[in-house]
This record gives C-alpha cells, structure tokens and sequence, in this order.
C-alpha cells in the first residue's frame, strides 16, 4: 500500500452541515479519517464536527462557499494546516434552483453550475496536489440520477451530467498518481433538499415520501447513509480498482 499509512488520512466533504454531507464525514470517521466538514457557513459545520468528536473521532469545520476560488484555497490551506494535507474529496455541495426552461432565471442556471460544477473543479484543482504528493488520492463527486434528465432541473440535470464528465477525466488525468475519481448518482434520497422539492410543489412531506417511494423498486426512500455507504467503498483502500465510474445508488436501475 502506498500513501500516509503511518498517519491519519484526510478527507475533505463539503456541504457536509447536513444531509449526504453530513451522514458521510460521520461515516468516513468512523472509517478512520480525520474530517474537514466544509459548508457555507462555518457554525453550520460545527454540528458534524460535534457528532464526529461525540464518537471518538477528528473533525474540523470550515467555512467556504465552494464556488469561490479564493475561499476555496483558503480552506484547503487551512485543512493542510489543522489537519494534514487532504487525500479523500468528497464534492457533495449542491444547490437547486428548479424551474421549468421557460421560467428559468439567468441566476438559477448560474447558482447550479456556480456551485456544483465550478465548486467542484476547484475544490478537485486545489486538493490534487496533496493527493499526487502523497501518490494516493480518492476523489467521489456526487451527480444525480437527473443527469439523466429532469423536467423543471435543465440547469441541475446540466450540472449533474457534467460532473459525470468531469468524473471521468480526473481519472484518466491521475490515475498514474494513485488516485481514483468516482461519481455517485443518487436517486430520491430524503433530505432537506427534497423537503424543500415538496414543498415547492405543495405536496405533505409525507405523502410525497410515499409516493415516490412506491416508483422505487427497493419501496423505500434513500437515506444519507446509503450514499455514505457508497462513499466508504469508494474511497477504500481495496476500491483502487474502480476509477471512473457512475455508481447509480438509487434503489434501482434509475429511479
Ligand atoms: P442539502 O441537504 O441541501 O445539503 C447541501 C449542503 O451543501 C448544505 O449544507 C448547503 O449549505 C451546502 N452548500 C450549498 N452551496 C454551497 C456552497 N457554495 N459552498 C459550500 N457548501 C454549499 O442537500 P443533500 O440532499 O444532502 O444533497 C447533497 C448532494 O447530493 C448535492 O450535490 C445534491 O445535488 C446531491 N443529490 C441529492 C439527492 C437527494 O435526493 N437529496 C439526489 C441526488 C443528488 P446551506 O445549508 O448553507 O445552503
């Protein structure tokens, strides 16, 4: 094995105050990272951080909008310093703005590429570094199974897909250093972002749960741990394998 086996391994998750984010900086402490639970707001990732410490692990919050460059590589400065250079990225940041084209702002598509397409490239361009320093590196971005497309997300459909590029081409760029870049594509997972889709479209939590449960061949919602699950396997150390890839997690073949 390759790599800072002889210290703590850091990763970074960002949007990770809540919902994917949060369940997986919990789970890749538990897994023996030390975590860097990066939000908009660094009070907001206090919370993770204070779950993290509560089982005995190593967390650190800090705040960043991911689409700022000069925040971006503050942060990762500061993660080197406080942690240890990072060699997990788990971009999990997200935005939606939906609407159908026609309604469309010019500001709803540029907040959804703002943070999940140029977050991630700078976030991914900051963070290399230390990965190809270590020559061992694990980069997860999380896509969508609207990628695949989604009436009212042309923006969040947009981004989506192009994370699923993006993905692909860190891991042809640098896999001869040891590093891997996946993507993940959930399906309907219940988060306060969903919350925030129900009651955009006048639906009870509840019963929107229901039915789109019903559509999802598992019958059940996702839960965040199902895609810190997914996270945990990617960024293994036996995963080295799999580089590349789009891992539809989704209760199903797209659903
Ligand atoms: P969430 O509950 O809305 O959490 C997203 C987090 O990202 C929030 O803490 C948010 O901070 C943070 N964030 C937003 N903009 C940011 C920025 N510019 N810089 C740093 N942090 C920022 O969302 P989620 O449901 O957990 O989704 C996590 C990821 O999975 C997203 O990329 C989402 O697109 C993707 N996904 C989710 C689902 C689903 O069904 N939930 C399905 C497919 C894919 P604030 O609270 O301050 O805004």
């Amino acid at each position: 094995m390759s790599g800072p086996t002889d210290q703590q391994r850091v990763a970074i998750v960002t949007g990770a105050a809540r919902g994917i984010g949060a369940a997986t900086a919990r789970r890749l402490a538990e897994d023996g990272f030390a975590v860097a639970v990066v939000d908009l707001d660094e009070d907001d990732a206090r919370g993770t951080v204070q779950a993290i410490e509560g089982a005995g692990g190593r967390g650190l919050a800090v705040g960043a909008d991911v689409g700022d460059a000069d925040q971006v590589q503050a942060a990762v400065d500061r993660v080197v310093a406080e942690l240890g250079p990072p060699v997990v990225l788990v971009n999990n940041a997200g935005v939606t703005r939906d609407n159908l084209l026609f309604k469309m702002t010019d500001a709803d598509w540029d907040m959804v590429m703002h943070v999940h397409l140029r977050g991630s490239f700078l976030m991914a361009r900051a963070v290399q570094e230390h990965m190809v320093e270590a020559g061992w590196g694990r980069v997860v971005n999380l896509s969508s199974t609207s990628a695949l497309g989604n009436r009212g997300q042309a923006n969040y459909a947009t981004a989506k897909a192009g994370l699923q590029g993006f993905t692909k081409t860190l891991a042809v760029e640098l896999g001869k250093f040891g590093v891997t870049a996946n993507a993940i594509a959930p399906g309907f997972i219940a988060t306060d972002m969903t919350k925030a889709t129900a009651a955009r479209i006048g639906e009870e939590w509840e019963s929107y749960v229901a039915k789109r449960a019903a559509a999802i061949p598992v019958q059940r919602a996702g839960r965040p741990e199902d895609i810190a699950h997914t996270v945990s396997f990617l960024v293994s150390e036996g995963a080295g394998f799999v580089s590349g890839q789009v891992v539809y997690v989704a209760g199903g073949p797209r659903n």
